[in-house]
């Protein structure tokens, strides 16, 4: 059993904290909201009032946060995790983030004393949830071992892909996919409406053939029956847009696909979409071709 302080109890920390505590670890949650720690409490963990009493006495420290920002205040901040973590804590960060500030902080805590692995996840909701979720692992290989069979309570699929900061550049590609095919899949549902197609059949054929995918399989009967709710937010894979293409630029490469589709959700999320699922994505693009309903709300307040 391993004591675990879990800060950020969001869409994605709140289930996989849950799944830890099932697995019988302590864990002590935070977020700065506190009622987010409900179900973490009903799942047998406990919640901590602040981030340094979450962290007094655990050996292993998992975030879970929006950005880089909120990453690097948690950890480097007056009442962070390095002031107040013991020496040799693991910090395993499931956040997406920057790669460069992922290295940047690993090197930090490895100053403090402590270990840092960056451990950014993919699956979505659904792969929290299900504890089904693929794991992107940068760091160094002991630490990577150590944090390993905390990875395999909520993952599936965990892939040590090389030193601090590796695991985030993963993730920085695989949003370029998703969001990409999430375009593409509203593209495609765009023109088969414009022909009159049977929407379910052509998805379900589709499904089966080359173009399948996750994406396919999780978001378009979701956009047929207009239900954007988050999942993961506009704005959320608009930060990631955002890493991707400053990524690519640092590399010296070229990602013209992916620019225009970081175009598309930055204008997602100006239309006030930022708040709804990524896949509503397909409303910027039905818009383009004058469809969709800018009067139905999906949620939002
Ligand atoms: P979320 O907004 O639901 O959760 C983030 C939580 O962090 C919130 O509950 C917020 O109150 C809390 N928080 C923010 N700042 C804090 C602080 N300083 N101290 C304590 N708590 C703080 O977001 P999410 O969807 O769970 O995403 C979290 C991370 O996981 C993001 O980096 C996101 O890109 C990534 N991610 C999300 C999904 C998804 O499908 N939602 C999938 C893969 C990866």
């Amino acid at each position: 059993m391993t004591t675990i302080a879990f800060i950020g109890l969001g869409i994605m920390g709140s289930p996989m904290a849950q799944h830890l505590a099932r697995a019988g670890h302590d864990v002590v949650g935070f977020d700065a909201t506190p009622e987010k720690a409900k179900p973490l409490i009903d799942a047998g963990g406990r919640a901590a009032d602040s981030g340094p009493d979450a962290v007094r006495g655990a050996e292993v420290v998992a975030l879970m946060l929006p950005d880089s920002p909120d990453v690097t205040d948690v950890l480097t901040g007056e009442d962070g995790v390095l002031a107040h973590a013991a020496p040799g804590t693991l910090v395993i960060d499931f956040s997406t983030i920057r790669p460069d500030v992922a290295a940047g902080l690993a090197a930090e805590a490895a100053a403090a004393g402590l270990r840092m692995i960056d451990a950014p996840v993919s699956g979505g909701q659904a792969g929290a949830e299900n504890a089904a979720l693929s794991i992107m692992v940068g760091g160094v290989d002991a630490d990577v071992a150590a944090a390993r069979p905390l990875l395999e309570v909520v993952g599936k699929t965990v892939v040590h892909v090389g030193p601090s900061g590796a695991g985030q550049t993963v993730k920085a590609a695989n949003q370029l996919i998703v969001a990409g095919n999430i375009a593409l899949l509203s593209e495609a549902l765009v023109f088969l409406e414009a022909h009159g197609a049977d929407l379910p059949a052509a998805v379900e054929v589709l499904g089966g053939g080359l173009a399948g995918s996750a994406v396919l399989n999780q978001k378009a009967s979701k956009i047929l029956g207009d239900d954007f709710a988050p999942g993961f937010r506009i704005d959320l894979h608009h930060k990631d847009m955002g890493i991707v293409t400053s990524a690519a630029r640092e590399a010296g490469v070229a990602t013209p696909v992916g620019s225009l589709v970081a175009q598309l959700v930055a204008a997602t999320r100006a239309a006030g979409d930022g708040g709804l699922d990524h896949s509503a994505l397909y409303r910027t693009i039905a818009r383009l071709s004058g469809r969709g309903s800018d009067t139905q709300t999906h949620g939002r307040p």
